[in-house]
């Protein structure tokens, strides 16, 4: 099969073999790769329309327990300033956001021992009294599926937790001994069986990372067939045994967007900030290669500098949330339309009908 067919079978099956994606990942050239972008944006467009939907960010403590080898708030990294956002700052960043015109909140932090089961639930249960037409979305990492359910019954609508990588051994070198690959997995299993909208994940270019690598990662999205992915390229923190490594590539974060959006037409994708960061037309690339979520910073400003996951993190500009209008107009120039929905995912069986009628 050309390159070309590869791709109208992936547009028209939702679906290739893992020989098929292996090619299709080798041996693109640009005219292909403008080819699969477009198949992917008429996909989004057909199932999403043109709406982008936006997500306030809160990253309300860089403290964490643990030590993945990438990040730059892991524990053992002495050189960033730790802090905690108090509940009464969490709702301070929900009212901003809510009077700017977000109705999904993304409650974001490393793994903090401080904030135990009932602290967390306490915070989801008052957002939700206070916010009732909002969702709330969880990316704390990995807990008991009691401490899961205990979020989900708070009123928590969706989790993300990145798989990272789908290759067992790729995992252990990206992770310190103590985390397994096994558990995020069984993670990612609970999330979805207790009926979070769920969102796996992983950085394109991360270190050792193969095309085999991300062949896996994308054949475990088909199967796992989460409501959210999301994507971004690897970029080194210099307080990181990464801290030498090379950022991922732009262009390898848009094809494989494109190539998630065809695997799955009703998903939940974002164009990351870290392809914004590597790339300044990283967001609207990964929007006209089929993502249809933006997720623009809603930490308190002071506090924004000392979440560095990755060097140079964008958040200012069209990545801090109260520029909504300048977001907006990004947008609307692009020729889409920034949703101020709660931006729930589409199901197959009410977005079905438009997908036969519009392609
Ligand atoms: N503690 C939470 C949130 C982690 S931060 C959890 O475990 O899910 C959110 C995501 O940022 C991670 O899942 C990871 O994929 C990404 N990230 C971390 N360090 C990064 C780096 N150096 N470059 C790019 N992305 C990174």
């Amino acid at each position: 099969m050309t390159i070309r067919e590869l791709i109208d079978k992936l547009h028209d099956t939702n679906d290739l073999s893992s020989d098929e994606l292996k090619e299709l990942l080798t041996n693109c050239d640009p005219a292909n790769e403008a080819y699969l972008e477009q198949k992917a944006r008429e996909t989004a467009v057909a199932v999403y329309e043109k709406k982008i939907y936006v997500r306030g960010l809160i990253e309300f403590t860089n403290h964490c327990r643990n030590n993945c080898l990438y990040c730059g708030i892991r524990a053992k990294n002495p050189n960033i300033k730790r802090y905690r956002l108090s509940d009464d700052d969490v709702i301070s960043c929900c009212e901003k956001g809510y009077a700017l015109g977000y109705r999904t909140f993304v409650m974001q932090g490393g793994e903090d021992v401080f904030y135990t089961d009932d602290k967390i639930t306490a915070i989801v249960t008052t957002i939700k009294k206070r916010f009732p037409d909002c969702a709330v979305t969880l990316s704390i990492g990995e807990k008991s599926r009691e401490s899961y359910e205990k979020f989900h019954e708070a009123g928590a609508d969706r989790y993300l937790l990145r798989h990272e990588t789908a290759d067992e051994k790729h995992y252990e070198k990206l992770h310190e001994r103590n985390q397994s690959f096994a558990n995020r997995m069984r993670c990612l299993r609970d999330l979805k069986d207790i009926g979070f909208q769920t969102g796996c994940g992983f950085m394109v270019g991360s270190p050792y990372q193969t095309i085999d690598h991300l062949v896996k990662d994308l054949r475990f999205i088909k199967k796992f067939n989460p409501e959210m992915v999301g994507i971004g390229p690897f970029i080194p923190h210099s307080g990181t045994p990464f801290a030498a490594f090379p950022s991922g590539s732009a262009d390898m974060t848009v094809k494989l967007l494109a190539i998630v959006r065809l695997l799955l037409p009703y998903v939940l994708l974002p164009a990351t900030t870290a392809l914004a960061t590597v790339d300044k037309n990283g967001r609207k690339r990964g929007i006209l290669a089929g993502a249809n979520v933006i997720m623009p910073n809603l930490s308190p400003a002071d506090k924004r500098e000392f979440y560095s996951l990755y060097d140079r993190k964008a958040c200012t500009g069209n990545e801090a949330a109260e520029m909504i209008a300048a977001i907006e107009k990004e947008i609307t120039d692009l020729g889409y339309e920034l949703s101020r929905s709660r931006g729930d995912g589409k199901k197959p069986d009410t977005a079905r009908k438009m997908l036969k009628s519009e392609i």
